[in-house]
């Protein structure tokens, strides 16, 4: 299926804003873009990236969609509690949350990121972090456009 992924991430981003007290930014730097795949699942992964940064920081949400290369590239930065180095690789195992007693609070299985990892791997796309402890995290979503 030929995706509107711009479209895709516009809708996304004022379903939150309208279900969130929260302060959204959106950064678009590219017009239309399409890729290949699942609309549902992709908009899992956006959500999964987007619940992430809401529970794991309280500041602003910055979501940008760039293109360069033929690759398409959405991310969703935050300025919350950040992820060790150690730990950056793990999260992407399922049911590996970091640190389970500080995070007790905000609860969750630990599957998010796995399924989100798992979805982009189907769309031959790739899924990367960038963090910084207690600065903050910046999750990306490059997948090849169509
Ligand atoms: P759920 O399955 O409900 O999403 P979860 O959030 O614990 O629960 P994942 O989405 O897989 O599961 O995330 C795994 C772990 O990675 C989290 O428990 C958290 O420790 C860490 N993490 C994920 N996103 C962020 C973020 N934006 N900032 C800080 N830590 C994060």
């Amino acid at each position: 299926e030929k995706i509107d992924l711009t479209s895709l991430v516009a809708d996304t981003v004022s379903t939150f804003q309208g279900a969130y007290k929260r302060q959204f930014h959106f950064i678009q730097e590219v017009g239309t873009v399409f890729v290949n795949g699942s609309r549902d699942q992709l908009e899992q992964v956006l959500y999964i990236l987007i619940e992430n940064a809401l529970k794991y920081s309280k500041e602003k949400i910055e979501i940008k969609l760039s293109e360069q290369n033929n690759l398409a590239t959405f991310s969703v930065r935050d300025y919350g509690q950040g992820i060790p180095e150690t730990e950056q690789s793990r999260i992407f195992e399922r049911f590996y949350r970091v640190d389970k007693a500080r995070n007790r609070d905000t609860g969750g299985t630990g599957l998010g990121l796995a399924i989100a990892k798992t979805i982009t791997d189907q769309h031959h796309g790739t899924l990367s972090v960038k963090s910084i402890p207690g600065e903050g995290s910046t999750f990306s979503l490059a997948l090849p456009v169509d």
